[in-house]
């Protein structure tokens, strides 16, 4: 079993820790003291590029990179927007950080912001989290009383503003710049790329976007050191990262673990294993856009590199166990029905290939399915990939081929008795 380093998880069971005295007398804010007190930006910045510290919200771009590409010379502000809109089903770490150490999230925003240059940053958080969003902010209340946010923090003549935004809970407000457009009060539309928002991003200025665990790292490379935090993972996947289980294990749970901790292990050794040592049938490795693995693919590490070789992703790193009871063809009409509903309705192939694909998972599941069903479902699913403004299509595509895919006996036995009596037949 891997040694379990607390590292973004450290304050989650102090008593208070969403408290600023709590977290300061545990060495909070030092971090961002020294950045602005000792260090220069380009610096900062290049001891996050060494880090290897990787976008968490799911694309895994790595952050320093990102941080680099905001144009120095630009006569527009700067803005660092970050993205709290945890929606991605299977995915509950963020909610967390908020909740427990937000002003580790707090000094991150601080150093990354100076890293920028930017003095206003808003925090766009899901519309659901009412209890998150009270915490925070009380966290952000404190910050600005103790003088770690607004003019001239740590008595130098750097100042910071951080806004809250409350998002209304549509799932694509979380895609950057869906999220950005909602912030200036349209409609949450995913945006064309190129320009990248690090060029034309919020109100049309530079804009770095990162999410809530990414920027909970940011403190402890400060105070510790690139090279520790990249040792923390494995090649090119530095640190550690919240692992959200849930579904058919002993122990559901969030579990803080190295990148590259091998997924039987989470399950079997952290997550006790499946419930009532039924057999484990199939895993979502990274929120419900990644594709699935069946119970021979979990021998694998959980690195952003590792899973995108096996044709599936990290994304939120939100694990869902399915044993031998789940019905693969249920499995996916949660699924069908999750993005038919979520699709913002901007580019056709999304728009219209998400609601087809849900009739007609409907209908296998309905026990009226066709012999067609299941190479028509590939069909669309392959129409909508890579045809899109945005990768939710392409997030709405992947569990349809994968499930297909892997278990396409179980959906043929659907269509030609109507019903799963296989899942019924290996529990007898
Ligand atoms: S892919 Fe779907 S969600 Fe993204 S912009 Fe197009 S219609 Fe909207």
């Amino acid at each position: 079993m891997s040694a379990c380093p607390k590292i973004l998880s450290q304050h989650f069971d102090v008593p208070n820790a969403h408290k600023i005295e709590v977290y300061c007398s545990r060495g909070g804010y030092t971090s961002a003291r020294k950045v602005l007190t000792e260090m220069g930006a380009e610096q900062v910045i290049e001891e996050v590029k060494k880090s290897n510290l990787r976008g968490l919200g799911g694309a895994g771009f790595p952050t320093g990179m990102k941080w680099g590409f905001i144009p120095r010379q630009s006569k527009k502000p700067c803005y660092v927007v970050i993205n709290a809109d945890e929606g991605e089903p299977g995915t509950f770490k963020d909610r967390y950080i908020l909740c427990l150490d937000p002003h580790a999230l707090i000094e991150g925003v601080i150093i990354a912001c100076f890293a920028v240059k930017s003095h206003k940053a808003f925090i766009y958080i899901r519309g659901e989290y009412v209890e998150p969003v009270r915490i925070f902010r009380g966290a952000v209340e404190e910050a600005y009383e103790k003088g770690f946010l607004g003019k001239g923090i740590f008595g130098t003549d750097y100042s910071l503003d951080l806004i809250i935004h409350v998002g209304a809970g549509a799932y694509i407000c979380g895609e950057e710049t869906a999220l950005l457009d909602s912030l200036e009060g349209k409609k949450g539309f995913p945006r064309l790329k190129p320009p990248f928002p690090a060029v034309k991003g919020l109100f049309n200025s530079p804009t770095v976007i990162n999410n809530v665990e990414t920027l909970a790292c940011v403190p402890h490379i400060i105070n510790k050191g690139a090279e520790w935090f990249s040792k923390l993972g494995c090649e090119k996947n530095g640190g550690t990262r919240l692992y959200s289980v849930s579904g058919h294990v002993k122990k559901p749970g969030l579990y803080e673990l190295p990148l590259g901790t091998s997924l039987k292990e989470i399950i079997y050794e952290h997550a006790g294993g499946i419930r009532q040592d039924l057999i484990l049938k199939a895993v979502i490795p990274g929120g419900i856009s990644s594709s699935i693995l069946k119970a021979n693919e979990i021998d694998i590490r959980m690195d952003f590199n590792s899973l995108a070789a096996a044709g599936t992703m990290l994304g939120s790193a939100g694990i869902m166990v399915m044993d031998e009871t789940t019905c693969m063809v249920k499995a996916l009409l949660v699924a069908t029905r999750f993005f038919a509903h979520e699709s913002c309705g901007q580019c056709s192939p999304c728009r219209e290939g998400t609601g087809w694909i849900l009739k007609i998972v409907e209908r296998i599941w309905e026990g009226k399915g066709r012999p067609q069903d299941l190479d028509n479902l590939i069909d669309i699913s392959q129409n909508i990939e890579g045809n899109t403004i945005c990768a939710f299509g392409d997030a709405a595509a992947s569990p349809v081929i994968s499930y297909i895919k892997k278990f396409r006996g179980e959906f043929e036995h659907h269509i030609k008795t109507g019903s799963c009596d296989l899942v019924e037949a290996a529990l007898k």
